[in-house]
């Protein structure tokens, strides 16, 4: 998802008290940030944030982060909180290439990958954020129980990810092929913005549940 360019937007979102602007003062020291001990769940590429700020409404004991890496598309995020603030919530703009150098070993509890672009080009599969690439960044901060959940409609993706989640010596615990008629993984289930798109036009979507031991 990449918006037009918006004028303003960069100094929008360093004034803005959602976003983090230094991200990695807070490697190893996140409750400080939240003011309590709860796990962190994160999202990574989550857009304008919809389903990150439906789940920290409905999980004020889980404290959330997300991270998107366009400006114009994070502004929308930080403006829908600033209508309804949540305190259990913050932004952060980056390339998730990065993200290793941000938290702490074990101090993420959940990984959360909605909708992932799916760089279909064979020589850009290291940019997945599935890629045994980004599963080896994963476990460099990912607790010993900790989860990556992925959801996506794109078949080549959910394919490419389950392949990868073997070859890097990852545990799949959960995958249906069809989210929205399986009762059991869909109890609970918070809509993304993609996945209200992609499923009115009958796509239907896939999960995967994935933990690194
Ligand atoms: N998760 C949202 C949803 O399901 O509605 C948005 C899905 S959109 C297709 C993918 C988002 O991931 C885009 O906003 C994109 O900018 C972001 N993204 C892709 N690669 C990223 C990366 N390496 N680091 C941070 N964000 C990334």
């Amino acid at each position: 998802m990449r918006l037009r360019n918006i004028p303003g937007a960069r100094e929008e979102i360093q004034a803005s008290p959602y976003c983090i602007q230094d991200p990695a003062s807070y490697k190893g020291r996140w409750p400080a940030l939240f003011q309590n001990q709860n796990p962190i769940h994160i999202e990574i590429g989550m857009g304008k944030g919809q389903f990150l700020m439906n789940l920290a409404k409905l999980n004020p004991d889980i404290n959330f982060i997300g991270i998107e890496k366009f400006s114009s598309v994070l502004l929308r995020a930080l403006q829908k909180m600033g209508e309804d603030p949540l305190p259990n919530l913050f932004f952060i703009r980056m390339d998730a290439e990065e993200i290793a150098e941000i938290f702490a070993y074990q101090e993420v509890k959940r990984i959360y990958l909605n909708f992932s672009d799916p760089w279909p080009k064979d020589r850009h599969a290291k940019r997945r954020l599935t890629s045994r690439q980004f599963l080896e960044r994963y476990r460099r901060f990912l607790s010993e129980d900790g989860t990556v959940e992925f959801k996506t409609d794109n078949d080549g993706l959910f394919e490419f990810s389950l392949l990868e989640i073997e070859a890097a010596g990852w545990k799949l615990n959960a995958v249906t092929f069809d989210l929205h008629n399986d009762t059991e993984l869909n109890q609970g289930n918070i809509m993304t913005e993609y996945e209200e798109r992609f499923s009115s036009q009958g796509n239907p979507i896939h999960k995967l549940i994935a933990s690194r031991i």
